[in-house]
């Protein structure tokens, strides 16, 4: 199955998504005409208002990446995945592009004002102050959602919020608890656990490798299965170390040993299961108003392995929280990819390695009432069809982008199929 298409009747209220050979009919008919092209959506040129399901958008916050998916709920069969994308944030480049505004500044008050007398301590932070390359991607994130509530009758919201659910744990440094694979309570303590080693392996600090749960002192000696008697291991260190004792098994590296010891017993506070960006997420979608449920991403993992769907951001967000539990859902399923490209810069002077301006850029952003980002089709006889991401110069003769080529073009021969959103799409 494909991403249904969203569809909006002619007073451009939403509709239920629809199939896409329906939306196919409905064009060749006449009956509706194409509104957006990134997401696909219609608007039915007669009908005004209709019968509507609940529609849920749900999303799996990432730091590259967000999942999000409509899931129409209905009254009596499963909630079906009706839509689904995957959200690339750009946060990472804010960094670099603040330090060299900063170098630019720097450089300049050293030029032009030598002896001003430094200010300091006259900057302020307001509360709920995000660095900007994490608010970008709850900004971003959502304008997604702002976006999906005008096209699709969204009823509700899901995301998942935290790590792990230390109330689904109950306290999990001091009761002893069922942490096997394949139970929620396994998900959540796999997560707590991640958390508190550091996503590496306790014996020997390798990363980015298959963790395994490990029982400190062992449970064929009477070790207990509370939390604070688990560590996470490497497949090496978990076969090495067998069932001997950790005492044992690290003799010979007594400060390893000790660090351990020290850090089993310590809980993690409640602080470490979220973090701000989510948590500032969770406060602008709550502000919709919209009812809000939220999830744990052990849950989300035990909800996506019960009903063994693979691993992607999209199908993460569908199986966030407790309306994730039974979810119906096509694997194959293509997500619209949306990756954050921005709107330009403000920066008008370029400068060189140093900081020197060399060059100034035009005021203006469009010209002949093209901008750089817009989605355009070329006319062209021996170019039919080429789409593309346009970058405008200010004389016309413009650069049209696909995947596979890049083509000089005249703006006469150019129709915009869609404005630049700040989005590019694939
Ligand atoms: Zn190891």
């Amino acid at each position: 199955m494909q991403n249904r298409v969203l569809v909006l009747d002619n007073q451009r209220q939403p509709l239920m998504p629809c199939h896409p050979a329906r939306a196919r009919m409905l064009l060749r008919e006449g009956k509706a005409a194409v509104f957006r092209r990134f997401p696909f959506t219609i608007i039915v040129k007669e009908r005004a208002g209709g019968d509507v399901q609940p529609v849920r958008v749900k999303c799996d916050p990432g730091s590259k990446t967000t999942g999000m998916a409509l899931v129409a709920e209905f009254a009596r069969r499963r909630p079906t995945v009706a839509w689904a994308a995957e959200l690339t944030h750009r946060g990472e480049t804010f960094r670099g592009a603040l330090r060299q505004r900063a170098a630019c500044r720097r450089s300049r008050r050293n030029r032009k004002t030598r002896y001003r007398a430094p200010r300091f301590d006259n900057r302020k932070r307001s509360e709920g102050w995000l660095p900007p390359s994490l608010r970008h991607r709850v900004d971003t994130t959502m304008t997604w959602i702002g976006r999906l509530r005008r096209l699709a009758p969204v009823s509700a919201l899901s995301q998942e919020l935290v790590r792990f659910d230390m109330q689904a744990m109950q306290n999990p440094e001091i009761s002893g608890i069922e942490h096997q694979q394949g139970t929620l309570a396994g998900y959540e303590v796999r997560e707590y656990l991640l958390e508190k080693w550091g996503r590496k392996c306790a014996y020997c600090g390798a990363k980015d490798v298959p963790l395994e749960i490990d029982h400190i002192h062992p449970k064929s000696r009477g070790g207990s299965d509370r939390v604070s008697n688990l560590t996470l291991a490497c497949h090496d260190c978990n076969q090495t170390k067998g069932n001997r004792d950790v005492g044992e098994f690290l003799a010979k590296r007594p400060e390893r040993l000790a660090a351990i010891l020290a850090k089993a017993k310590t809980p993690l506070n409640d602080a470490a299961a979220i973090n701000s960006t989510r948590w500032a997420l969770y406060n602008r979608i709550k502000a919709t108003g919209l009812p809000v449920e939220t999830g744990s991403g052990g849950r989300t993992k035990y909800n996506r392995s019960q009903q063994r769907y693979p691993k992607a951001h999209w199908i993460d967000a569908a199986c966030v929280g407790h309306s994730g539990s039974a979810v119906r859902l096509d694997a194959g399923m293509r997500p619209l990819l949306m990756e954050a490209t921005g709107h330009g810069e403000r920066q008008r002077a370029r400068v060189d390695k140093l900081g020197f301006p060399i060059a100034h850029k035009r005021a203006g952003k469009s010209f002949r009432g093209f901008r750089t980002g817009d989605l355009v089709r070329c006319r062209k006889p021996d170019l039919p069809d080429f789409i593309g991401r346009l970058a405008i110069r200010f004389r016309p003769w413009f650069v049209v982008s696909r995947s596979d080529r890049k083509i000089e073009v005249h703006p006469k021969d150019l129709v915009v199929v869609q404005k630049g959103d700040g989005y590019a799409y694939a």
